[in-house]
């Protein structure tokens, strides 16, 4: 597990000994090809499929492409209206592939669109020259599989990502939610097993990879996650100063507690829980009425579908309807704004991957509150820029939000540590890192061929 060992001793396929350098130069792939079958680059995020591995997959593309390593993102077509091809970026293409009707098949309904999916992203290849990709880097365990097949099929190595994995999701289900069905387990597994590369969020999925599927600890390696730092910014002036500004900007009362909640309305990411504080909160404080507005961006999502309308009547049952301000997914640089006029970002899920909203509001000055699960450690540095929550008791949402209502001098000090701790994340360093996994992934493969 973890960075892989320079290649000292390496032959080429003449039997020459090669230097350090050579081999990465040789090894560095020049265009990859991207799978993400069941969501789209192009989508906007915080809704529906969309969420933080669209995020991801542009993000790391275009820095890819920075580095001169060209990315051709193969994703399913689900409207007549989309060309065959988009430049999304400079070295960066999005590729439609034919794969079941456009409109109305769901997550669940793909599997049976596989093959189709990777017969198209086949004949998309044909039409190229031989050696058209050097490597396949799939995204979920959908695409997976069709990296698998395709990977195989050209003879390049198959780098993957789960961004989530079903046994661990199935093992925090929120109340009521539906577990992932037992043919994803077994599917991911196949993927685990034929991956050259795995790419895990942080060292605690490299753990669960090792855990859950068996990976080969070889084989992992561990890539965080960026953030925008051109997008996600703290005012100039300061996180007060940017702070009123925002709100104004969005019509916000300029003096209020505004815990804020970011993502997909769906049970796994708990929105309810922080009605459920907000509801203990007024109960115990209902002088705070007055000041206390609780924001909540984003679209319905999965299982979650009926869930904005489940969320609102959650919040008139709570009696919290007259603070809660329901509004649509927004795109990343009117995101920014919300973030910068929270007081706090809340993220109570049941199970997170990694949380790239923690460190996009962080990044903006704002400290999070959120659970103790997954990447979100990583994410949040507790009681530095923001409060780590083991479990999903609201009594102790309510605490946090609480102190954050009293004590403005520690929501300060957590607002500066925040933005410093944002810093360490970055794009640029994710697609860096990305690219030595090619290397490494090249240079095992053809050393494999090599006799
Ligand atoms: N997002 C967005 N607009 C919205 C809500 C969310 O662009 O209205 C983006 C957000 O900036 C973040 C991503 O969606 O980059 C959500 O990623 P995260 O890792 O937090 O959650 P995921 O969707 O992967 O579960």
């Amino acid at each position: 597990m973890g960075r892989v060992p320079p290649a000292a001793g390496l032959r080429s396929p003449e039997g020459d000994l090669l230097g350090p350098r050579e081999n990465a130069g040789r090894h560095r792939p020049r265009r990859v090809a991207m799978l993400s079958v069941h969501t789209s680059p192009l989508h906007q995020p915080g809704t529906g499929d969309a969420g933080g591995m669209n995020v991801y997959i542009v993000e790391l593309a275009k820095r890819l492409a920075a580095l001169g390593v060209a990315v051709e993102i193969f994703t399913r077509t689900t409207s007549a209206a989309l060309p065959p091809r988009v430049e999304l970026a400079p070295g960066v293409l999005v590729r439609h592939v034919d794969a079941g009707p456009y409109e109305g098949l769901a997550k669940d309904d793909l599997p049976a669109r596989l093959c189709a999916f990777a017969h198209g992203v086949t004949q998309a290849w044909a039409g190229e020259r031989p050696g058209h990709y050097d490597l396949v880097h799939s995204h979920y365990w959908l695409s997976g599989h069709v990296g698998r097949l395709t990977a195989e099929r050209w003879g390049v190595p198959l780098v993957h990502a789960m961004h989530t994995m079903a046994k661990v999701k199935n093992a925090g289900l929120a109340d009521g939610d539906t577990p992932e069905p037992a043919a994803r387990v077994a599917g991911e597994a196949e993927v685990v097993r034929a991956a050259h590369r795995l790419i895990a969020n942080t060292e605690k999925e490299a753990g669960e990879l090792l855990h859950h599927y068996d990976a080969d600890p070889g084989r992992v390696a561990v890539v965080h996650p960026g953030v925008d730092l051109e997008r996600f910014w703290p005012d100039a002036r300061g996180a007060d100063a940017g702070r009123v500004a925002a709100r104004s900007r969005l019509g916000l009362p300029r003096d209020a507690l505004i815990p804020l909640f970011v993502g997909r309305i769906q049970p796994l990411k708990a929105p309810d829980v922080l009605l459920r504080a907000v509801a203990r909160l007024l109960q115990e404080r209902p002088g705070l009425r007055e000041r206390l507005v609780v924001p909540v961006v984003g679209g319905p999502s999965g299982s979650g579908l009926t869930r904005p309308e489940g969320l609102q009547k959650l919040a008139a049952r709570l009696g919290v309807s007259d603070v809660v301000l329901f509004r649509p997914p927004v795109g990343q640089d009117r995101l920014a704004d919300w973030y910068r006029a929270a007081s706090v970002l809340v993220v109570p899920s049941h199970s997170e991957s990694f949380g790239l909203v923690a460190v996009e509001a962080q990044a903006c000055g704002t400290p999070v509150i959120a659970a103790e699960v997954g990447g979100l450690p990583v994410a949040v540095r507790d009681g530095v820029s923001g409060v780590l929550v083991p479990g999903h008791d609201p009594a102790h949402y309510a605490r946090a939000l609480s102190a954050f209502a009293d004590d403005p001098a520690r929501s300060a000090r957590m607002s500066e540590a925040a933005v410093r701790h944002a810093r360490s994340f970055g794009w640029a360093a994710t697609a860096a890192a990305t690219a030595e996994v090619y290397t490494a992934a090249l240079r095992g493969h053809r050393l494999h061929r090599v006799p």
